[in-house]
Formats: structure tokens, C-alpha cells, sequence
């Protein structure tokens, strides 16, 4: 019997999360388990979950907009997806059960500390007030840092803060870690020359190129083919970086684990994402020519 899993959300067609999982699945030789995307309007989510099971599914990863909802429909969560207050990360057992996880805020930490060299108790400075700045935050603070919130509607930000213990900010400030959390999809950094006319873009995340020198640590949620802005500004000042698509691989390496009981072959997973940037950029090239 085929084992399924997928990847809820709406809308889902831009997901790396099929190519991932699956090049994981054929390295582990799980040749009868198959990852697919699973587009589910908001209206039935929670009647098309409860109906994977029967239909041969172990477990499911869940994206925008359904993480809330994916937590509020299980039977049993952890206690990190709790305090976030959103799962993305679903297992169905064979009695009904419905198990909910949140791996984006252990799959950041897991990607930060490969990547970074943080000290013990960074200052961190997260950009953004939804789902996956609350995992962010939630991550940071329980791994020892002063964390600060900014957000475009600063009414968020200060939500988030009071209800998570940390602090808000009207205004950016420097920090050892700075991590990008807003959906602000910055223009193909290799388009734009890296000077005043990058600050356009990064002041949407009300900071200016010149200020992303502040951070010596980078880190960018935001997943695309080429480099986003503030990655390609944080690296014009030296600083180190992670970026969106490492975060994508840490999460689904800590799904699969849950879902399979193996570890994850997180190399084939890097692999096949890189591959598929690949083929995207080949694929906007070839249309900008034609
Ligand atoms: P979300 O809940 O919709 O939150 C979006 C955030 O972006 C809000 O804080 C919003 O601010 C801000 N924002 C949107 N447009 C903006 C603009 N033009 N200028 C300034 N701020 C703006 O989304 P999410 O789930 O947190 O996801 C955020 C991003 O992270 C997405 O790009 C998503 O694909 C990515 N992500 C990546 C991973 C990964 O594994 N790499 C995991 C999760 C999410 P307001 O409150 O002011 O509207």
C-alpha cells in the first residue's frame, strides 16, 4: 500500500515542498511513499483533512493559510505548536488521531546554527507579525535570545510581543541576528545594482541598505530562484547568511523524520531544491529572451 503525504495549502502550485520530500523518500529506498501537493480552499479544510486518512495518507505538511486551522482540527499537538498557535506539520494515526507539529520554528534554529555564528545570547531582530515571524520568534527566545519585533502595522508587532514575552519596536535597531519573517518578495537582487536604488525595496522592511550592515547574521524566510534583496545587501557587507530555501529544507527534514521514523538525507533535499532554483531561473531567462 502506497504511504501519502502532502502539502495543504492554498495556493500550494508554488511549493518546493514535492521535490524535496520526494527526492528524500527515493534516497531512503521508501519506494512506496509518494509526496504530492494538496490545493484545499480555506471553506474545507478541515472536512478534507479528516478525510486524507481513508484515502492512504500517513501525514501532510501545511501551508498558507491553513496553519492555525491545522492545529485547531487535531487531536493532540506539541507543546511548541502550541505557544506558536500553529502547526505545519500533521500526522494521521490509524485510530482517528490527528497529531500536530511546528517544525519552521525548530527547522529555523536548526539552519541558524549550522550556518551562523551566533554568541550565546544574541540579540535577534525579527521582521514581520505573522505565522511564520510567531514561529520565529517563539524559536529565538527559547533558545536563549533578546528578541525585538518590528512590523510594518506595529499594532501586530506589539500583539505578538506582549503575548509571546518579548519586546517591540517602532523602528528597526541593530542586532547580532536580524531575520526576515514579512512576505515582501524583493526584486531579483541580480536585476538591481547594490546602491541606493536597493534601499527602495529594503524600506519596506523600514531599513536602508546601508543599515543592513548592522547585522552581521542574515537570515531571509522569503524563498525564490536567485537572491532576494536583503540577502544580496547583507552579503555586500560581509555578513553571514541563511536563506529561505535552507529554512524550507531544515522543516521538511524534521517532517519526514516524524512521518518515516528515518533520518532525513538532508543532502539529497538541498540538492534537489538548488536543482529546481535551477531550472526556475533557466525557465525566467527563457522567457525575459523570448
Ligand atoms: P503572513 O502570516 O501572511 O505574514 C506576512 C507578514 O509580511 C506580515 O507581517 C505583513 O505585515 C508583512 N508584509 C506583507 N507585505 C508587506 C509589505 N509590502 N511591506 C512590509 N511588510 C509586509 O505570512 P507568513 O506565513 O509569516 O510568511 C511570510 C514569508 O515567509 C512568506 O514569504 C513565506 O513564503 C515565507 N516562509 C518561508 C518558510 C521557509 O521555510 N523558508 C516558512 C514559512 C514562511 P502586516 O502585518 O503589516 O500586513
Amino acid at each position: 500500500m502506497t504511504h501519502r503525504l502532502g502539502v495543504l495549502g492554498w495556493p500550494v502550485a508554488h511549493s518546493r515542498s514535492p521535490a524535496i520530500h520526494n527526492a528524500a523518500l527515493s534516497a531512503l529506498g521508501l519506494t512506496d511513499w509518494h509526496y504530492q501537493r494538496l490545493p484545499v480552499a480555506p471553506g474545507v479544510f478541515a472536512e478534507t483533512v479528516r478525510a486524507l486518512p481513508a484515502a492512504g495518507f500517513v501525514g501532510a505538511n501545511v501551508t498558507i493559510p491553513h496553519k492555525r486551522a491545522a492545529l485547531a482540527l487535531s487531536t493532540n499537538r506539541s507543546e511548541a505548536a502550541a505557544a506558536i498557535g500553529a502547526a505545519n506539520t500533521l500526522t494521521f494515526a490509524p485510530d482517528g488521531a490527528i497529531a500536530a507539529e511546528n517544525t519552521d520554528a525548530p527547522g529555523l534554529m536548526l539552519a541558524i546554527n549550522a550556518l551562523l555564528e551566533l554568541p550565546a545570547h544574541p540579540r535577534a531582530l525579527v521582521l514581520g507579525a505573522g505565522g511564520s515571524a510567531r514561529a520565529a520568534v517563539w524559536a529565538l527566545r527559547e533558545a536563549g535570545a533578546e528578541v525585538s519585533v518590528w512590523n510594518r502595522t506595529s499594532a501586530r508587532a506589539r500583539a505578538l510581543a506582549e503575548e509571546l514575552s518579548v519586546r517591540a519596536v517602532d523602528a528597526p535597531e541593530p542586532a547580532d541576528v536580524l531575520v526576515n519573517c514579512t512576505s515582501v518578495g524583493l526584486e531579483d537582487a541580480s536585476r538591481i545594482e547594490l546602491s541606493a536604488s536597493a534601499d527602495q525595496a529594503l524600506n519596506q522592511l523600514g531599513i536602508t541598505f546601508d543599515q543592513v550592515g548592522e547585522y552581521p547574521n542574515v537570515v531571509d524566510l522569503v524563498y525564490r530562484s536567485g537572491s532576494t534583496q536583503l540577502l544580496a545587501a547583507a552579503r555586500a557587507h560581509g555578513s553571514r547568511t541563511v536563506d529561505g530555501l535552507e529554512v524550507l529544507v531544515a522543516q521538511g527534514a524534521l517532517s519526514l523524520e516524524i512521518w518515516t521514523g528515518r533520518r532525513a538525507p538532508i543532502e539529497h533535499m538541498r540538492r534537489a531544491v538548488q536543482q529546481q532554483d535551477r531550472e526556475a531561473s533557466v525557465t525566467k531567462e527563457g522567457r525575459a529572451a523570448g
